[in-house]
């Protein structure tokens, strides 16, 4: 037998996981079996690739044998084997320099040092959080003679020729007071489902199983041999192996949705990085969509190794309905959260899946236009929120959103507002602040049905905070039809400048109605109504300054609308040839008053309002 030492660095990183890397020891054995499905991928690879390998039988499986009175669990692999030289090299130094430049950097205070472990691989040595003895026996595919390695994690380690009937490995865990708890069948079961239920080969735990005797009349125990996991990632095989049944199986066993998904994503990515993602569309919008608290759907794997679900950074928020699994070959299997979020490897996978995702409901949109409107009509919002975050998708995102407009039934998309425009049209408008009904009826639309310009009704409470920061679908400008500034396209050159003669008019208002407009002007976009109000370009609505303060932004100033007046209605004609006196005034005051009525906005005194609206009545009857 040959005492060795372990390498400095081996020493420091074991101290480092025993004392403050892990607040879940259970993962040991969630590493120990990534072990073991690495080496019969090695193994599976090389008797496919390699002459010297191919005769070689090959039967791929993890074992997990318990002795619950002993404390002791065996993980055994028939996978590649190490020989004496690779259990010295892989097992008492880390070789990698990823983790050797960590160790580098490390502080020594045990609680920033384990946010920072987080990004490398800590592998087997995780086996001594739980153990105070393992041993490792292996056997090297090709080779005859097997070796033991023997540590107790603190003063390095034996190693000394051993037997092994095939090749593989098997490790040896002599669980310590830490680990104790793990010599449970039920607590490995638990484990295994959890973290390793789609490695892909199958891991069977071998245990004394009570069973209840009804001659005996007690319960006795039977060694017994079971298959813990699935052992199938349906992901990682080939689209053209699955089925839209195992696809929808897969679905219902991740998302715990009973319904069927409504389209599904399966992309491979070889190249710098390899990862396999799938992606599902439910069929209905998840219940906490619209929550704070909502559940991220879409699981992180590493190697087929379970790591998290939940993961919010996975995906942007606005596709948070997204059902899923990432699967990635780069990451290390204990990536932390915090890492999660800085992680470069990460970053890109997330950049390509939301590529990926948007153009597949691209494709959906041209070619199964009834299954996109059902994706519409569940999910038209959240991508609406994606303008407000996602600047590089938003293009796309414009293309995939759908409109009420006022020239079309049901919903349309901005190509094709875009392709009945008008000739000389320079801009798409749309409306927002309110209902659908009330959106529909506002003055502020007539010039636009006179000039049979389309409209899109944005009824969505969102919608106004949203595409006041979407300037352009491609080189077209989208315009609000209730900012003043919007008015300025729809003058006729042809036309007189009526505001000219209407300045009488507009003077004796201003000087009425006073501080509570900003401004009162000739209006260029009213046909039926006397009087409409607007907003500056640059300020909310009217209706959302309302929305603000309702939601408890108490200092948001008074809303001061500009009022408009239509030159060409009689109302207006009548009053310019009217003296001064009270009709006039309460005229003026009607003008503004109906006004905010029709944009949704409640009269601060409605008193006075019904007051003079009774002494003009009055007059008339
Ligand atoms: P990692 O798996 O991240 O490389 P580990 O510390 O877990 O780091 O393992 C170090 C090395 O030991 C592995 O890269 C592998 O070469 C070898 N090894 C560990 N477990 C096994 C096993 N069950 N069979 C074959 N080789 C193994």
């Amino acid at each position: 037998m040959s005492k060795r030492e372990f390498q400095t660095e081996v020493n420091q990183l074991l101290q480092l996981i025993i004392h403050s890397l892990y607040s879940h020891p259970e993962i040991f054995l969630r590493e120990l079996i990534s072990n073991s499905s690495d080496a019969l991928d090695k193994l599976r690879h090389l008797t496919l690739v390699d002459e010297a390998y191919k005769s070689l039988p090959f039967d791929p499986r993890i074992d997990l044998e318990l002795d619950e009175e002993k404390k002791t669990l065996t993980i055994a692999d028939t996978g590649i084997g190490m020989s004496e030289e690779d259990l010295i090299s892989h097992l008492g130094t880390i070789a990698r320099s990823g983790t050797k430049n960590f160790l580098t950097q490390l502080s020594g205070d045990a609680r920033k040092d384990s946010n920072l472990i987080g990004q490398f691989g800590v592998g087997f040595y995780s086996a001594f959080m739980v153990a105070d003895r393992v041993e490792v026996v292996s056997r090297k595919a090709l080779e005859d003679k097997a070796w033991r390695w023997v540590s107790d994690g603190k003063s390095g380690f034996d190693i000394e020729p051993a037997e092994r009937a095939v090749v593989g490995t098997t490790v040896l865990l002599h669980f310590n007071d830490e680990g104790a708890p793990y010599a449970n069948s039920w607590r490995l079961q638990e484990i295994v489902k959890k973290y390793s239920n789609h490695i892909a080969f199958p891991i069977f735990l071998t245990y004394d199983k009570s069973e209840w005797k009804e001659d005996e009349k007690k319960s006795v125990k039977t060694r017994t041999t079971e298959q813990v996991n699935v052992a199938s990632a349906l992901w990682r095989r080939p689209k053209n192996e699955l089925t839209d049944e195992d696809y929808k199986e897969l679905y219902k066993s991740i998302s715990g949705d009973w319904e069927d998904p409504l389209f599904w994503f399966h992309t491979k990515a070889e190249g710098s990085l390899e990862y396999t993602t799938l992606f599902y569309v439910p069929s209905k919008a998840p219940l906490d969509l619209y929550q704070a608290e909502y559940k991220g759907g879409v699981k992180l794997y590493v190697k087929r190794v379970f790591i998290m679900d939940d993961a919010k950074e996975l995906l942007p928020q606005y596709l948070r309905f997204i059902r899923g699994i990432i699967d990635s070959e780069d990451l290390p299997l204990n990536v932390s959260r915090e890492i999660l979020q800085q992680n470069r490897v990460l970053t890109s996978i997330r950049t390509a899946s939301v590529k990926k995702i948007l153009s597949e409901l691209k494709n959906i949109a041209a070619n199964q236009p009834e299954q996109y409107l059902k994706f519409i009509s569940e999910y038209n919002r959240p991508l609406k929120e994606g303008l407000y975050g996602d600047f590089a998708n938003r293009e796309t995102l414009l293309e995939l959103i759908r409109f009420k407009s006022t020239k079309v039934e049901g919903l349309t998309s901005l190509a094709d507002v875009k392709s009945r425009m008008n000739e000389g049209q320079k801009s798409i408008y749309y409306i927002t602040g309110g209902a659908e009904s009330l959106l529909r009826t506002s003055p502020l639309l007539e010039i636009y049905k006179k000039k049979n310009l389309e409209v899109l009704i944005l009824d969505d409470d969102i919608d106004e905070i949203v595409f006041s920061g979407v300037e352009k679908y491609g080189d077209i400008d989208l315009k609000a039809v209730n900012k003043a500034g919007t008015g300025d396209d729809l003058k006729d050159e042809a036309e007189p400048d009526k505001a000219a003669t209407l300045k009488p008019l507009l003077d004796k208002l201003k000087a009425i109605l006073g501080d509570r407009v900003k401004d009162v002007r000739a209006s260029v976009r009213l046909a039926d109504s006397p009087s409409c109000i607007v907003s500056d370009d640059e300020e909310p609505s009217m209706q959302m300054q309302q929305m603000l303060r309702a939601m408890g932004q108490k200092d948001i100033p008074a809303p001061k609308p500009t009022l408009e007046i239509n030159p060409d209605h009689e109302i207006v004609k009548k009053l310019l040839a009217r003296p001064d006196d009270a009709v006039a005034t309460d005229a003026a005051w009607l003008l503004l008053d109906q006004a905010l009525l029709m944009e949704g906005v409640p009269l601060k005194d409605p008193a006075t309002f019904v007051q003079r609206l009774n002494r003009i009545l009055n007059l008339s009857i």
